[in-house]
């Protein structure tokens, strides 16, 4: 895959060229890994503006991260709604949606003193289809407990398994993988939850599992018990995966993706996570929307900067 370079990044407080959003090799963000970040996905609406989906979670479980990790960040919702919709605003093309990563990083500091912080926000554009569906493996590669690294902080460093992960899967034919907490039961996939159909129900481990407090799990939730779909979380054995009707990843980025086997065992076709990808993807585009998936729609301003550019 290829990575996309955007022309602009939002960093110290404003849209600026991505050659000026630089990190100092002593900083504490390159030195001891220190960051927490969001990934946050807009949508083109049917009049015409853009929406971000949840932002006020992102923003709260950014703020949530921050504190586990004891990284200021003083930043009000309204000023990080503004800040997300600028730099949308920068790089937004009509024929694709984007996706947003909010980073704060630790600027300057040394093992927890005198720490300050920069919000950076990149983004890049994203195809309208709905995710492909793949094959999935369980991965050797473990998460974390909560004592060592928790889960519910998103950071970087949490994703060090992660890319272990992905990279034993790429090894194995799978571009996606499932990893397992210290006691063998399923936590998440590498980039999103896990949600399984058995039996006309729908089941996620907990975040006490090693799962992260995901957002659009909550959604789904709100979604499937709108569709008379009973929705449980609770702990999934490893062996569970393999007599699953139905398993999707959930996340911001992969909505709802039912994926098409585990472990080379074949999936029946989905249904009732084919619905829910298909409700969720109504709402956030703006067709059929849903409370549950509350959007910040603003319409696309281009600031001075990009105008510039053209
Ligand atoms: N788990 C991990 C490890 C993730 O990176 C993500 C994506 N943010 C998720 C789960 C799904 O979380 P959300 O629904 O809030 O995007």
């Amino acid at each position: 895959m290829k990575l996309q370079k955007p022309p602009f990044i939002w960093c110290r407080g404003a849209v600026r060229p991505e050659g000026e959003a630089v990190l100092h090799v002593s900083a504490e963000a390159v030195v001891r890994g220190l960051n927490v970040f969001e990934g946050l996905k807009g949508y083109w609406q049917p009049d015409g503006t853009f929406g971000l989906v949840a932002l006020p979670r992102h923003h709260a479980r950014l703020k949530r991260s921050a504190r586990i990790m004891r990284l200021p960040f003083e930043m009000d919702y309204p000023a990080f709604e503004e800040a997300c919709h600028a730099i949308v605003g920068a790089l937004a093309e009509p024929e694709r949606d984007m996706w947003v990563r909010a980073t704060l990083y630790a600027v300057e500091g040394h093992w927890g003193e005198n720490t300050r912080t920069d919000l950076v926000l990149t983004a890049y554009h994203q195809d309208k289809r709905q995710p492909p569906s793949w094959p999935t493996g369980v991965s050797a590669w473990q998460r974390a407990g909560d004592n060592a690294l928790p889960a519910r902080i998103k950071t970087s460093a949490n994703y060090f398994a992660a890319r272990m992960a992905r990279i034993e899967g790429k090894d194995r034919g799978y571009p996606e993988m499932i990893l397992l907490n210290a006691h063998g039961r399923v936590a998440e996939f590498i980039g999103s939850c896990l949600v399984m159909a058995r039996d006309g129900r729908l089941i996620t481990p907990p975040a006490s599992e090693g799962a992260l407090e995901s957002i659009t799990v909550d959604i789904v939730e709100a979604l499937a018990r709108d569709m008379g779909m009973p929705f449980e979380r609770r702990p999934i054995e490893r062996s569970e995966l393999l007599v699953a009707d139905e398993i999707a990843a959930v996340g911001t980025l992969d909505e709802v993706t039912p994926v098409l086997s585990v472990d080379g065992l074949e999936l029946p076709p989905p249904r009732l996570l084919a619905a829910l990808a298909a409700r969720y993807r109504d709402a956030a585009m703006g067709i059929d929307p849903h409370p549950a998936v509350d959007l910040s729609r603003r319409p696309i301003r281009r600031p001075a900067i990009a105008l510039a550019a053209e």
